[in-house]
């Protein structure tokens, strides 16, 4: 049990596969779809909500960031040492999480993937997708596993919660994040609004880590129907910022072909 009790931060122990308490006596429900909700404060939706999740489900599923996965897969495989601990910081649906258990499975490792996410509806996707993940809802800022218990920790497309992956991290623990480059998604900016704008990718200043690798993964992805342009769109966050006009240009979109542009850092935990 990779996961800690998120008020008085000790092991969780798992009882009758039905419920995980701390020896304070702090409990929480397994759900039935087997993660763990370790979210403190309850009040309103967090993250992002069903709609966002199932659009963002669909364009995964469909393939179109598989080039993206496999190489975050593959760098996942190679810098993860024996038997280690992977955590997915904001996990959604565990797309990704998932494709690098596969990687790991393949190269003969070990180790366990682990991921959690604010949402809930994508922690129980992800739950549902993949039974090998080890799964919580629970924020970046509060993460619920113990002071230097991860050996690989991925943030793709995540807040960036510094101090708190330096915590989890074991000693010269390895970080890998993703970032939209450049020309991300450039033709569809260019199909909504009258002046698209470039990504202006700023490089991540990260206290307490030194910078293995960068590397550039540009690929073309081609959207033959209507319910792929609205998939793409609907899972960035143009969706929320685009007037109804704008909005319309998108829905009669029958086609588009569009560029997928990431930034990869991979990072070394100073100490
Ligand atoms: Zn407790």
């Amino acid at each position: 049990m990779i996961f800690i009790c998120p008020i008085c931060k000790q092991k969780l122990e798992l009882f009758e596969n039905k419920i995980v308490k701390c020896p304070s006596g702090h409990s929480f429900d397994r759900a039935k779809e087997g993660y763990y909700p370790l979210l403190l404060s309850s009040g309103g939706m967090h993250g992002d909500n069903a709609q966002m999740v199932e659009a963002r489900r669909a364009f995964l599923s469909a393939g179109f960031y598989a080039p993206l996965a496999r190489r975050v897969a593959a760098l996942a495989a190679e810098l993860l040492p024996p038997g280690g601990t992977v955590l997915d910081a904001g996990c959604g649906e565990g797309y990704y999480t998932s494709v690098i258990a596969d990687a790991l499975a393949s190269a003969g490792s070990c180790g366990q993937v682990c991921g959690f996410d604010i949402s809930k509806d994508a922690v129980r996707r992800a739950a549902k997708r993949d039974p090998r993940l080890h799964l919580a809802v629970a924020g970046s800022y509060h993460i619920p596993v113990a002071d230097r218990s991860v050996d690989l920790l991925v943030d793709l497309f995540s807040p960036l919660a510094a101090e708190e992956f330096c915590r989890v991290l074991k000693s010269h623990g390895v970080f890998l994040m993703a970032i939209p480059a450049e020309d991300h998604l450039f033709e569809l900016k260019a199909a909504v609004y009258d002046t698209p704008y470039r990504n202006s990718p700023k490089d991540p200043a990260l206290p307490g880590f030194d910078r293995l690798a960068t590397e550039r993964l540009t690929f073309r992805m081609d959207l033959s129907d209507r319910a792929a342009v609205s998939a793409l769109f609907g899972m960035t966050p143009y969706a929320y910022r685009t007037s109804a006009e704008g909005r319309a240009r998108v829905a009669a979109l029958d086609r588009l072909s569009v560029t997928a542009d990431f930034l990869l850092f991979t990072y070394r935990l100073s100490i």
